[in-house]
């Protein structure tokens, strides 16, 4: 069949209607029989191979499936096939393809061949009474990878857990062991953030399973979009364990007072030898005219999320993750590159499964112009934030680069890094550009954030801009003085704040911007520097404190934007904006920001005000200084009042 003619006909009206299904897809096991079912609508023969174990062995039984409905495909075998292993052979226009299952629950080692698993044997004890920490006041959320977490030897970990997900169960971890110090899981605790968010945890590709300890990759390259990646598991040749030490690892999240958040890349996959390819060869994908994958994601394939067994298949598999694992939300890797109707369905199920807004969505909304998507299809991009459900919410670059600079140009600097200040932008940082003339409905479609894995840190783009010898693993006065003041003011903004892991120790990547496949020691959490660095970690913790106090910053309505009061311009370099606070200690609260040199004397609105945040603490709120009608900011920094009732 002519590409182009096949891609139509995935595209219609006819296909789906010949081919869509509500049958479960997968391997189910029961005491009597166990089930398998794979969707291949266009496949002519499909054998199922059975083996006895997780890695290259020989298989056991090849069996030829029967064509069931609406194009699957089944075996039923009359016994509990938990723990086996098995793959298939899929005929398409006289090609067979070797494929995992993409509905499988587990696998063998790297992916390869799918795991028959009876997932209630998987339950770590005391699953069943596992849950979520209560909704806090304010979500504010931390960026983490799973190596990164234990990598470094002076983290203080077992050696048994350096790179894997048990690492993350652990308690009394200290700085190289030295019982003062607290590392991991006891270091992130006393920070105060709400939510985990980790990068990849389903199985990606990129790094070989058999020697974990050699490869390193931030993991958005999927493989199994509904299996845990075997290298952060202590063994990744038997698929229940990697299952149970996941949950292991969320429940100790959990009970320690986080909620997880999980990162979900459903709109590429690793390359095309993978299941969802595989399968059903390029139902799942985009595909160009002259028959090429499209490639909006610049990662060399796009999914097709608007078709209805892929849109079928993303549902599921969120709904999945949240059902077997209890994540608590997902941060959708270029959410821009699917489509508005699947989005917004995500969260309309999780609303309808769990309450209103229980379940944190939010997504990348780069636009991606160059995708093949089927005409007609509305992208979940920055243009589009209108057509989304209030509460799903994107990344908000333009704070982000109002704040330090532009991420596309290494030159570019923002309001702490020798730009200038205008009060109208602090004015649209603090409301998120949210509201009446803007993109965003409300700040509850905001997460707003200065550094994330991808692009510099904050410390490396501030070195950058700052500092002509850079000196990355250093510590400049000037460069935490930018650094503190960017924090105060992204803590500031009604949006969730949002910051990548080591952010608050100026976590360096020694200028490397793009870290995705560096080694694991460019990028790991330097626990030593997280030490020599406390001061900062101690501003980051008084502004993650005071803002659970703040109701005025915690309104993610649409009239939030209204609680602006008044901006004022003091000099290119120095602006403020007071926002109605309605606290009980504050009513209002001023925010003066200033990358002037010089320290500036500013005059106050009427009344008595409190200092929250300066400079150097952002504990101040714990004493009681006051000032009235007029007040000095220091330079290069953030100051923060409240006044009092
Ligand atoms: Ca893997």
């Amino acid at each position: 069949m002519a590409r182009n003619v096949k891609k139509q006909w995935f595209d219609s009206a006819e296909f789906a209607g010949q081919f869509h299904t509500e049958l479960p897809l997968g391997a189910f096991c029961a005491k009597e029989e166990t089930l398998f079912r794979l969707w291949a609508p266009t496949a002519s023969q499909v054998i199922l191979r059975l083996y006895p174990a997780g890695n290259d062995c020989e298989a056991l039984q090849q069996l030829p499936m029967t064509r069931g409905e609406k194009g699957t495909w089944e075996m039923r075998m009359p016994e509990d096939l938990h723990g086996y292993y098995y793959d298939y052979a899929v005929t398409v226009d006289q090609t067979t393809y070797e494929t995992g299952d993409p509905y499988a629950k587990s696998c063998g080692v790297n992916g390869r061949r799918s795991m028959v698993l009876d997932l209630p044997r998987t339950d770590p004890a005391g699953w069943e009474q596992d849950k979520a920490p209560a909704a806090a006041a304010e979500q504010v959320i931390y960026e983490l990878h799973i190596k990164d977490f234990s990598w470094d030897q002076a983290g203080g970990f077992a050696a048994d857990d350096r790179g894997r997900f048990s690492a993350l169960t652990r308690h009394g971890t200290t700085l190289g062991g030295d019982g003062v110090h607290a590392t991991g899981l006891d270091y992130i605790k006393s920070l105060g953030v709400t939510h985990i968010q980790l990068m990849p945890i389903y199985d990606y590709g990129s790094v070989d399973e058999r020697t974990p300890e050699s490869g390193y990759n931030w993991g958005y390259d999927p493989v199994n979009y509904n299996i845990p990646e075997g290298s952060y598991s202590s063994d990744p040749y038997h698929g229940e364990v990697r299952v149970k030490e996941l949950k292991e690892m969320i429940a100790a999240l959990h009970a320690n007072g986080f909620r997880v958040i999980m990162d979900v890349v459903y709109n590429h996959t690793y390359d095309l030898n993978v299941p969802l390819f595989k399968s059903a060869p390029w139902y799942y994908y985009r595909r160009k005219e002259d028959g090429t994958p499209a490639n909006g994601s610049g990662c060399g394939n796009d999914v097709a999320t608007e078709r209805s067994m892929v849109s079928r298949y993303i549902l599921e598999s969120v709904l999945y993750w949240v059902s077997e694992y209890h994540i608590d939300g997902f941060r959708f890797d270029l959410m821009g590159l699917m489509d508005v109707p699947l989005m917004n369905r995500i969260q309309e199920e999780l609303d309808k499964r769990y309450g209103v807004g229980e379940k944190l969505i939010y997504g990348e909304p780069w636009r991606a112009d160059n995708t093949a998507a089927c005409p007609g299809t509305v992208l979940a991009d920055k243009g589009n934030l209108k057509r989304l459900n209030i509460n799903l919410g994107a990344f908000n670059d333009d704070v982000r680069d109002a704040v330090k600079g532009k991420i596309m140009d290494i030159e570019a600097v923002g309001f702490v890094n020798g730009g200038a200040i205008s009060a109208q932008e602090l004015r649209n940082c603090v409301i998120g550009w949210a509201g009446e003339g803007f993109a965003n409905q409300a700040p509850s479609q905001n997460i707003t954030y200065l550094s994330c894995h991808d692009d510099w840190t904050l410390w490396d783009k501030l070195v950058y801009t700052m500092d002509p010898g850079k000196n990355f693993t250093g510590s400049a006065e000037e460069i935490l003085r930018a650094n503190r003041m960017g924090a105060a003011i992204n803590f500031f903004c009604q949006g969730r704040p949002f910051f990548l892991a080591g952010e608050e120790f100026g976590r360096t990547k020694g200028g490397i911007k793009n870290s995705y496949c560096s080694a694991a020691d460019i990028n790991q959490l330097d626990w030593t520097r997280a030490w020599e660095n406390r001061e900062l970690v101690d501003y980051y913790r008084g502004l993650i404190a005071l803002r659970k106090q703040l109701p005025g910053l915690q309104d993610k309505s649409v009239e939030a934007s209204s609680r602006i009061l008044e901006t004022m311009q003091v000099s290119s370099k120095c602006a403020w904006v007071t926002l109605e606070n309605g606290g009980e200690v504050w009513d209002r609260l001023l925010l003066i920001t200033s990358a002037e040199r010089e320290a500036v004397t500013v005059q106050l609105p009427a009344g008595t005000w409190q200092v929250l945040v300066d400079d150097r603490s952002s504990f101040r709120w714990q004493e009681e200084t006051l000032v009235q009608e007029r007040c000095a900011i220091a330079p290069v920094s953030t100051l923060i009042l409240g006044k009092l009732r």
